[in-house]
């Protein structure tokens, strides 16, 4: 008896193990270990940080959700860095663009991002009748950090679900963005309050309407494959890329609802190229077409 209970432990613990280890710890060095959620990890570049508590709320709730539908119990760490440390923990500038690593940490901005910061001046030659939508959503100072931030943690939230089961495997950049898109369409329609999801799709329809992206370099889906980085460093070709995405997650979730959520990301596993190789576009379709259906390959058509 004794030694099934031992046997037993050690399986519990090594259980244990598995979930938690996944997370890069060097990432954390430095910061402060927050301790502000029982769901998962906090850490900050400051040791009494103001006005994280909503964006931890909502990751709860998000969480609460994702470890549903995807019969999960993830463990990972946000890491709240503000911007004069960003470029120590974030893979990419600016300040506040939030990012998730492949390994369990979600990087987010701090206090008023370069990211916000920079995303409202452009917003300064807009005419005040224009923007009266977004200030009833966002405040009359256009805190864009509710977009960048709380909006935006749930699409990388959705990153860290698929990461945990792909690794760094990735068949394409657009559909992980499709799925990241669709994460954070699904994440923020089932939290308590619908704020963040009105955040989101006023502020994406209006960057949409207003077409102020000017003369865009990138446009096609090929693009996007091969100068991922390139496109990611000219941030308002990838901002370009991202509402493009959003249209179609938005369609897919309103289509297919949240078993879809979970039937993506197993296709986005059966189909990493660490299991199956690198497949061409008409490869690629012809699976699509038959583990998800011809109405989605639609949807996805560019
Ligand atoms: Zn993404």
């Amino acid at each position: 008896m004794r030694k099934y209970l031992i046997i037993l432990l050690v399986l519990i613990s090594s259980c244990n193990q598995d979930s938690s280890d996944w997370i890069d710890r060097t990432k954390h060095e430095g910061l402060y270990n927050l301790d502000k959620s029982t769901s998962f990890e906090t850490y900050c570049t400051e040791e009494n940080p103001k006005n994280i508590e909503n964006t931890i709320k909502n990751l709860e709730q998000a969480k609460s959700y994702f470890d549903k539908i995807f019969k999960e119990d993830l463990n990972f760490a946000v890491l709240f860095v503000d911007n004069s440390n960003w470029n120590k923990y974030a893979f990419s500038p600016p300040p506040g663009m939030p990012q998730a690593h492949y390994q369990g940490n979600m990087v987010l901005g701090l206090g008023n991002s370069v990211m916000s910061m920079r995303a409202n001046q452009g917003l300064k030659q807009v005419p005040d009748s224009k923007l009266e939508l977004l200030k009833q959503h966002f405040g009359k100072e256009l805190n864009l950090d509710l977009f960048y931030r709380d909006a935006l943690s749930l699409h990388e939230l959705g990153h860290l679900y698929q990461f945990h089961k792909t690794g760094k495997g990735t068949q394409r950049h657009w559909l992980n963005e499709i799925f990241g898109n669709l994460c954070q369409v699904a994440g923020s329609k089932n939290l308590n309050s619908q704020d963040v999801f009105n955040q989101m799709d006023v502020y994406q329809l209006f960057l949409i309407n207003s077409n102020k992206w000017g003369e865009l370099k990138f446009k096609t889906l090929e693009q996007f494959e091969n100068d991922y980085f390139e496109i990611l460093k000219q941030g308002k070709n990838y901002g370009w890329y991202q509402t493009q995405f959003y249209l179609k997650a938005k369609e897919l979730y309103a289509t297919f609802g949240d078993k879809f959520v979970t039937e993506f990301r197993d296709f986005l596993i059966e189909i990493n190229p660490d299991r199956i190789g690198r497949i061409d576009d008409k490869e690629l379709n012809e699976l699509m077409s038959n583990k998800l259906g011809n109405q989605v390959v639609q949807i996805l058509e560019w």
